[in-house]
């Protein structure tokens, strides 16, 4: 396709992934972040091999595996009982996949300075407030009413509360979930957790508590721990109410292992309220727009799928565009080549959340006795690496993407030895 005039709206992992994509691919790129400076905001999350293999094309594979932590198994147990429900092991699938667990200001610092190495034109302080598409091309819309454009092809990054996605034929607003959770990015402790896990316990549905090795926002800093606990968000006021030692003696008596966690909250200000939502485009595409990451689609945190999802969604957008010259049926086929993975994961993380997130007796009681057994009986194992590698209906291959070979990933130098040490 010919250069295009492209502004894209927001710099998160979709927006910055899609910058540099569409910027080697020639097109003339800007990115709009409302932010004035770049801020470490919120906690890990886990690369799969979807997203692995998307900065791994990217060229961004060495750099980030050296800041993050390298996770094998997501290992969930009974608080009460010690008795393991949930244990998946990326091993038991195939390629010797892993997942990456990372500081969010790592994935964003590493994905930030490619962008500018790349010479990609960043303007931060830029709240896009709406998108004006009455002539032929596009404009974007400050809050402060300035226009800015006009574009060949607006890309819409903005997250879940995107206020440009009403712009496709059939908008969606994400949908509330019961539950959200308080975050926290604490200094790793490895002393009674597993430095290559996720690692949980649950009381039924409505207790989830979450440690994490996420290691470094930069090379040679502290190594870090995702730390969270389940919550629903109107209730968030109480518990604060109440205290921060009447919540500490809580999470004590359900774990307490993560007593050297919580000797390193002071106040509930270290801990970050997260609220999630669920919505899914139908269609997210418009005449010369294309809404990509949480815009077209959010869902709760359960299945770690969402920044993987925001990194395919930027790849499948450059790949669409590379394979015709006419812009219209370039959107068609970014929505061709998304629509499968994107409502089977979207569907999966509705069907899975209500097993670790929901008030159910009955859900949670099915999760410990016949799902856990279940599991465990091939080839419920691999099926299960599969779905959290987020690779089932093959997305990859839909955006011209071939997937690494992990085993020379793992291999010394590759991959820095021991990311974690056992203890502080
Ligand atoms: C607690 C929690 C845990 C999670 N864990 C995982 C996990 O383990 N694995 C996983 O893959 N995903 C996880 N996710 C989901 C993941 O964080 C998101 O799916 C991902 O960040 C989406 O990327 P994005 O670029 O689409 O949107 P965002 O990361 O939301 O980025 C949007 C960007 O747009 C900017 N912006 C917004 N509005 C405007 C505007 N009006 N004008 C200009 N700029 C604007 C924002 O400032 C931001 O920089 C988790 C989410 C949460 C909340």
């Amino acid at each position: 396709m010919a250069p295009l005039d492209i502004g894209i709206c927001g710099a998160g992992p979709a927006g910055l992934a899609a910058a540099l994509l569409l910027h080697r691919a020639g097109h003339r790129v800007t990115v709009f972040e409302r932010f004035e400076t770049a801020r470490p905001l919120g906690s890990g999350l886990i690369l799969q091999p979807t997203g692995l293999a998307v900065l791994a094309a990217l060229g961004l594979l060495p750099e980030i595996l050296a800041l993050g932590s390298r996770i094998e198994r997501l290992h969930g147990a009974d608080a009460a009982t010690g008795r393991t429900v949930l244990d998946v092991r990326y091993a038991s699938g195939r390629n010797g996949r892993f997942g990456l667990a990372v500081h969010r200001a790592a994935l964003f610092g590493v994905l930030h300075r490619a962008a500018r190495q790349a010479g990609v034109a960043i303007e931060t302080g830029r709240d896009i407030a709406a998108l004006d598409d009455a002539g032929g091309r596009p404009r974007l819309v400050q809050a402060d009413g300035a226009r800015i454009g006009p574009f060949d092809l607006v890309v819409d990054a903005s997250g879940s509360r995107s206020r440009l996605k009403h712009h496709v034929e059939t908008p969606a607003e994400p949908r509330p979930l019961a539950y959200g959770a308080f975050w926290a990015s604490l200094p790793w402790h490895g002393e009674g957790f597993d430095g290559h896990a996720l690692s949980q316990r649950y009381r039924q549905a409505s207790v989830m508590i979450g440690v994490m090795p996420i290691g470094r926002v930069d090379p040679g800093g502290p190594a870090q721990a995702a730390f969270f606990w389940s919550l629903k968000p109107d209730e968030a006021a109480a518990v604060q109410a109440r205290g921060l030692d009447a919540w500490k003696d809580r999470v004590r008596s359900l774990w307490p292992a993560t007593e050297a966690y919580l000797a390193r909250i002071d106040s509930f200000e270290q801990l970050t309220l997260a609220r999630y939502g669920h919505h899914t485009l139908r269609r997210p595409a418009g005449r010369r727009l294309a809404v990509i990451g949480d815009a077209a689609h959010s869902t709760s945190p359960q299945l770690g799928q969402g920044a993987n999802m925001a990194l395919l969604d930027a790849a499948a957008l450059a790949h669409a565009l590379d394979t015709t010259d006419d812009l219209a049926e370039a959107l068609a086929r970014y929505c061709a080549a998304r629509r499968l993975h994107v409502r089977l994961f979207q569907a999966l993380s509705l069907a899975f959340t209500p097993f670790y997130q929901s008030d159910s007796r009955l859900i949670p009681f099915l999760r410990d006795t016949l799902v856990s057994s279940v599991a465990k009986v091939p080839p419920a194992p691999a099926m299960l690496a599969a779905i959290v590698s987020g690779m089932v209906a093959n997305p990859l291959r839909r955006i011209g993407l071939a997937e690494p070979d992990w085993a020379v990933c793992a291999r010394p130098g590759a991959h820095p030895p021991g990311d974690l040490p056992a203890s502080p």
